[in-house]
């Protein structure tokens, strides 16, 4: 039996066999080789190694999807078969004498330009093509091979994972996450708590790979993973998951029970969710809204933008599904952690400080205003609000709702139906909209706190660095303030102020929301009645 301490990011406990998988990118090294022979073999094997796991892909898929859907895994055959593919990925080992996996990865940024410089959208499109089956190739060639995520169970372990790996996983499938690295207020640790899926991040180089396949209890909220336990062991911690199951079960007399306070002040508790399928959680903890959808997390873990009608359904089915309550969609919130690797997103020296979120979205109109034009035309099927994330100033709220009106404007001249009232919000998340928050307030219908990068820009505490992350809770003061200030603000000009980042659900805080006048707090759906309870003692 081992004994392995981490930090806890997301409580519970999970018993189950371990299951390693690779960080999201390999790094590939411009390694130099001397017999340039052996290293064309390499490359050959590696060629019909990819080709083989592309005939069984091809199979399953057939299966799994049908025909059509199953086609891509032959085209993607054709390209590794093209004779041009193959001779300039030869080249650079034979005339630069360098390694197999960098000769393939400058024959994808090579072939994927020229896909994209083409005129014809179809063949732009295979651009995403290139680069998915070369990335195969060279975990082949780096022995990394990928594993499908979403067939994995038991316990994830990694050295972290990316947001666009967790949001692949089956949800139903893993008992919990493990990992090497990784912070509580990471996006990873976010959504393990959103699935509420037991999590210990920041474990070190204790996790060892040798582990992978043993069995182990995860213990989320102490932190601790213990691998090869004994019979005693999980016999008591069996027990431990009846008993939270059982907790669990008592805080469902409150399904139903208006969340007030004593004095009767009421407080919209509402759900963060990522995607459709949270929803089901959503409903069954009796939450009363949706006050933070993530939607960049439906650009995650695929290859192409989702495109309008793709957004639009699932803006819709969300609506849809929360029959008449609020879903407040925020727009997309791309850079720092969350990377999709078909948007334009540079490599940056300090991308938290970056060209995400809203300025991302105000550089690229264009996707903007596709994500736009969807939650607009969803909004004519339920109860939709829009919210802007990481806005600095008002005039970036000006030209966000110059594109939504220019949106408008479009749907009106094609005669497609949207809410022309829907509400507008912004994400109280930098100090300066905290300071700006009474000017601010002027612009928009709501604001809603994300007090985890509220927390890491005011204290300049790097929310993805664990080693620091002590000095969130024990300097909450400055972030506190700034939360009061927002909340005066919002009361002064009229309008309604939520809390949707992670501190909502820290019930020792409860108190000081109320009564700084927060009208709305935002968790993960499986806090909610944990919340209720406690908003009702108040
Ligand atoms: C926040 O920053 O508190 C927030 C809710 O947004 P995210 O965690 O997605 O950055
Ligand atoms: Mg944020």
């Amino acid at each position: 039996m081992t004994e392995l301490f981490g930090n806890g990011v997301s409580g519970g406990y999970a018993i189950g066999r371990i299951c390693f998988i690779d960080s999201a990118s390999p790094k590939i090294e411009k390694q130099t080789i001397s017999d340039t022979k052996a290293e064309i073999l390499r490359l050959e094997e590696g060629f019909e190694t990819a080709l083989d796991r592309l005939d069984c892909l091809y199979r399953d898929a057939i299966k799994e999807v049908g025909q059509a859907e199953a086609e891509i895994f032959n085209i993607h055959k054709m390209m590794l078969e093209d004779i041009d593919y193959r001779s300039f990925a030869k080249n650079i080992i034979i005339t630069e004498r360098l390694c197999a996996e960098y000769a393939v990865s400058v024959t994808k940024e090579r072939f994927s330009d020229m896909f994209s410089s083409m005129e014809d959208t179809y063949m732009k499109e295979r651009a995403k093509d290139v680069r998915d089956v070369s990335d195969r190739l060279i975990l082949i060639l780096s022995g990394k091979e990928e594993t499908s995520l979403s067939s994995l169970s038991g316990i994830i372990a990694a050295d972290d994972l990316s947001p666009s790996q967790t949001i692949c996983l089956d949800k139903g499938k893993v008992s919990a996450f493990i990992t090497q690295n990784g912070s509580k207020n990471s996006h990873t640790a976010i959504l393990a708590r959103g699935m509420n899926i037991p999590a210990v991040c920041n474990l070190g180089s204790s996790l060892s790979r040798e582990f992978d396949g043993a069995t182990a209890i995860v213990d989320g909220r102490a932190g601790r993973v213990i691998i090869n336990p004994t019979d005693e062991l999980i016999q008591k911690t069996e027990s431990h998951i009846k008993k939270e199951r059982e907790s669990h079960d008592l805080f469902k007399a409150l399904i139903g029970q208006p969340t007030v306070t004593t004095d009767g002040t009421k407080i919209n508790l509402f759900s963060n969710i990522g995607d459709l399928s949270d929803i089901d959680s959503v409903l069954e903890n009796d939450s009363e809204g949706i006050g933070l959808f993530r939607s960049e997390f439906i650009f995650l873990g695929r290859n192409t933008a989702p495109t309008e009608a793709e957004q639009f359904e699932v803006y819709k089915k969300a609506a849809e599904k929360m029959n008449g309550k609020k879903v407040i969609i925020r727009t997309l919130d791309i850079g720092a952690d969350k990377k999709a690797p078909y948007l334009p997103l540079e490599n940056e020296e300090n991308p938290a400080m970056g060209l995400r979120a809203i300025r991302f979205c105000l550089f690229h109109q264009d996707i903007f205003k596709t994500q736009l034009r969807a939650i607009l035309r969803a909004s004519a099927y339920g109860n939709i609000s829009i919210m802007f994330p990481m806005i600095i100033s008002k005039s970036e709220i000006v030209s966000a709702k110059k594109l939504l009106y220019s949106a408008m404007a479009e749907l009106d001249g094609e005669g497609i139906p949207y809410n022309k009232d829907i509400e507008i919000g912004i994400m109280i998340e930098t100090p300066a909209a905290a300071l700006l928050s009474d000017i601010l307030a002027d612009e928009v219908d709501f604001f809603s706190i994300g007090t985890n990068d509220l927390t890491q820009y005011t204290i300049a505490v790097d929310r993805q660095n664990n080693a620091i992350s002590d000095l969130c809770a024990e300097n909450q003061g400055a972030v506190l303030k700034l939360i009061a200030m927002t909340a005066f603000s919002g009361r002064k000009a009229g309008i309604w102020v939520g809390v949707c980042g992670e501190m909502a659900s820290d019930t020792s805080l409860t108190d000081f929301f109320i009564k700084s006048g927060i009208n709305e707090l935002s968790v993960s759906p499986h806090n909610t009645l944990r919340l209720r309870k406690k908003i009702r003692e108040i």
